[in-house]
């Protein structure tokens, strides 16, 4: 039944591929979690990956809208961890959105997320520069506030040209008025997702370029790879297929929507995760769901 509905809205290229990293408006998406289920539904992909920025507060709505259009909606998560200095980001899917231990964490996190934005406003103002934190606050809408915000606020109180502008010369890191986050670790990151009943994966590994961390990872238990990315070039996409065979890894792949202006960034659909590899990461989480 399905195959004949979806033969209506088929697009050449996307036929049994699903996209597993979308951001919605719960995070920094530009699109509300029904307006990307509808868009994934046009675009003639199988599945769709919500992926928020330490938050599920986009899930319950976009599986209803998956549900209305008969489109599987994998419930996830894009998890920011830390190694040293560095942001790891580890993607958690099939997880349970209801569970309470996650739920609290993640809530924790923004808190954490508020605190940082308020440091950094500090901090500016020592430069001589004045933002109002609730204005900040208010240009992240219903998602988590975070440095675009800051930096989108220090363009339209006029202090910078561009955002670009506003990383490369006051908030990026290392500059200026760049304030450190406290982040959890990957260890916690993965643990936190298997104890929600999801199976965790490294997302856009060559983004990071720390290919070492890949073993210390698989020994905390981590579960795939996010092979294919916007910002992978084809030999990194190979390259971590090899690294996922030979780690008995699930591999994965998504385009890290984020909506907003045509050609401004990647597009729904630009990376994607095969049919069968979609089958085994839902098979592997339903494994992790009975050994709870
Ligand atoms: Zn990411
Ligand atoms: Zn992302």
């Amino acid at each position: 039944m399905r195959r004949i509905i979806r033969s209506t809205r088929l697009q050449i290229g996307l036929r049994d591929q699903a996209d597993l990293h979308v951001h919605t408006t719960s995070s920094d998406g530009a699109h509300s979690p029904q307006e990307v289920v509808g868009m994934a539904y046009e675009s003639g992909l199988i599945a769709l990956g919500i992926t928020d920025h330490d938050t599920i507060h986009g899930i319950a709505d976009g599986l209803q809208a998956g549900h209305d259009l008969s489109i599987e909606v994998v419930p996830g998560v894009e998890i920011s961890a830390g190694v040293g200095p560095h942001e790891v980001h580890i993607l958690g899917y099939y997880i349970d959105s209801t569970f309470g231990e996650l739920v609290e964490k993640l809530e924790r996190f923004q808190n954490v997320r508020l605190d940082r934005i308020k440091r950094m406003i500090l901090q500016l103002k020592t430069l001589g520069i004045e933002l109002d934190f609730d204005y900040v606050l208010s240009l992240a809408g219903e998602g988590a506030v975070g440095r675009p915000h800051v930096a989108r606020a220090l363009v339209e109180y006029g202090y910078v040209g561009t955002m670009n502008e506003a990383f490369d010369t006051l908030i990026g890191d290392k500059k200026p008025g760049y304030v450190p986050r406290m982040r959890i670790s990957p260890e916690e990151a993965i643990d936190l997702i298997h104890r929600s009943g999801g199976v965790a994966c490294w997302a856009h590994p060559g983004l990071e370029s720390h290919d070492e961390w890949l073993e210390e990872f698989v020994s905390y238990g981590l579960d795939g790879l996010e092979i294919a990315h916007p910002e992978h070039s084809a030999r990194d996409t190979a390259k971590y297929r090899a690294l996922a065979d030979r780690f008995n890894l699930l591999v994965t792949g998504g385009s890290d929507f984020h909506g907003g202006e045509i050609g401004a960034g990647p597009y729904l659909g630009q990376c994607t995760t095969d049919y069968e590899d979609l089958d085994r990461l839902r098979d592997a989480a339903t494994v992790m769901r009975s050994t709870k």
